[in-house]
């Protein structure tokens, strides 16, 4: 069997290790050609010692020429800073990218893997969010593969006929239904939001993720997120996307049919299963992961989200119906609210108001190539940190 050789962007985080964790169990199937990460030097040196990737990528050039010195026995050659991202996601002699970079830092080195035409596993929801339609005619044009590693959007491919090929309705789609925890603040009772740390957002109860996406969780941003992601991915109309709170995570989405039927994808609540079903499909390779045990799960919920309690959520699905740079706005909003948020100074209930803030001062015009999503990204954090003025502590 020929090797698939992946590039793993973000390779120290948490989806890179579930990543390498999988990969690590077939060596006869893959081969680790680069890894990157940006400040956390120990685990990636750590990584590259194990794998043996020829490129590893870092942030800063003084790291570089310390794990440099630290890999001399390896032979993996260290290289530093954006370009390099974006050089290692597009070498020729790469199968596969998976794109796991968290944020906006993560669309260029992905966009460079696309244009290379790879077999691209896309965990990095921000990337797509911000570049929509212009992303998406890339994939076309360079004849790029787009694999969903998020959970739910594994999940409706996986409940998608082969045969989808864009259009639901064909297929005899009526809606999709993305799952929700609700996050850990699910049940609190609204008045105690105020107070919430980042410990507290962060704990989240089925997942363990890094510390943005847990508290877009926390806020059911990263929900909204999805459902721009699932526009993209699957060409779904936003009234064809609709979110179900489902507290067990054991459903990880559904795709309603005309005749009735209900797909869905089930199992435990582990990243491995989505990043496994994309490394090796079509076919199905051991994720590590335990079967679901039904028995011991014994009972599923499901509630409607209430938007007074997630208010980002709302404020997607607004984006997402004006277009344009608004999801670009609405992402690098997210962004700069998220990361004050987690640095103690802008309280819990801020994030949604610096959000809504930036979507209202910002005005919506169309976005017809890269440069304009750019643009889009560096206005949306510019008013974003106007708003953020008014509110941090
Ligand atoms: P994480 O914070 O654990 O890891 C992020 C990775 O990106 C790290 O390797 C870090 O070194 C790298 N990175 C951060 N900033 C960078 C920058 N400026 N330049 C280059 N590299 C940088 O995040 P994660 O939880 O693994 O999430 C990664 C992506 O996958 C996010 O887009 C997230 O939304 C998505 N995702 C994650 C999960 C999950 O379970 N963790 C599930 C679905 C989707
Ligand atoms: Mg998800």
């Amino acid at each position: 069997m020929t090797r698939q050789r992946l590039t793993i962007l973000g390779a120290t985080g948490s989806i890179g290790v579930s990543t390498l964790d999988v990969v690590a169990r077939h060596p006869d199937r893959f081969e680790v050609v680069a890894l990157t990460g940006h400040r956390r030097l120990d685990t990636l040196e750590t990584q590259c010692r194990r794998h043996r990737p020829r490129y590893a990528v870092v942030g800063a050039e003084e790291d570089a020429s310390y794990l440099a010195k630290a890999l001399s026995s390896v032979g993996t050659e260290v290289l530093a800073g954006p370009h390099a991202l974006e050089q290692v996601a597009a070498l020729s002699e790469v199968d596969a990218v998976m794109a796991a970079i968290v944020g906006a830092a993560g669309l260029p080195p992905t966009l460079a893997a696309v244009r290379a035409g790879k077999r691209v596993l896309l965990a990095n929801k921000e990337a797509l969010v911000m570049a929509g339609a212009v992303f998406m005619a890339e994939v076309k044009q360079h004849g790029a593969t787009l694999l969903p590693i998020d959970s739910e959007h594994n999940a409706v491919f996986q409940s998608l006929p082969a045969s989808f090929a864009g259009d639901l309705r064909r297929v005899g789609v009526r809606k999709i239904l993305l799952t929700a925890s609700g996050g850990p603040f699910r049940s609190v009772p609204l008045a105690r939001l105020a107070h919430v740390t980042p410990d507290q957002a962060c704990a989240h109860p089925n997942w363990a993720m890094g510390r943005k996406i847990s508290v877009d969780s926390a806020t059911m941003m990263n929900k909204g997120l999805e459902v721009i992601e699932a526009h993209w991915l699957f060409n779904a109309a936003p009234e064809q996307i609709e979110v179900v709170i489902h507290p067990q995570s054991v459903i990880h989405s559904l795709v309603q049919y005309v005749d009735g039927s209900v797909m869905a994808e089930l199992g435990n609540p582990d990243m491995r299963t989505p990043i496994a079903h994309a490394l090796s499909y079509p076919e199905r390779i051991d994720a590590g992961v335990a079967s679901l045990d039904l028995f011991q799960i014994a009972q599923l919920q499901f509630e409607r989200p209430e938007l007074q309690r997630f208010p980002c959520l709302g404020l997607a699905y607004r984006a997402l119906a004006a277009g344009g740079n608004a999801p670009a706005l609405l992402n690098a909003a997210n962004e700069v609210a998220v990361a004050s948020f987690l640095e103690g100074r802008l309280p819990y209930l801020r994030i949604a108001d610096v959000i809504a803030a930036t979507l209202d001062a910002v005005p919506v015009t169309g976005v017809a190539d890269m440069a304009a999503v750019f643009a889009a990204d560096a206005a949306g954090r510019d008013a974003a940190r106007q708003s953020l003025a008014r509110w941090c502590r």
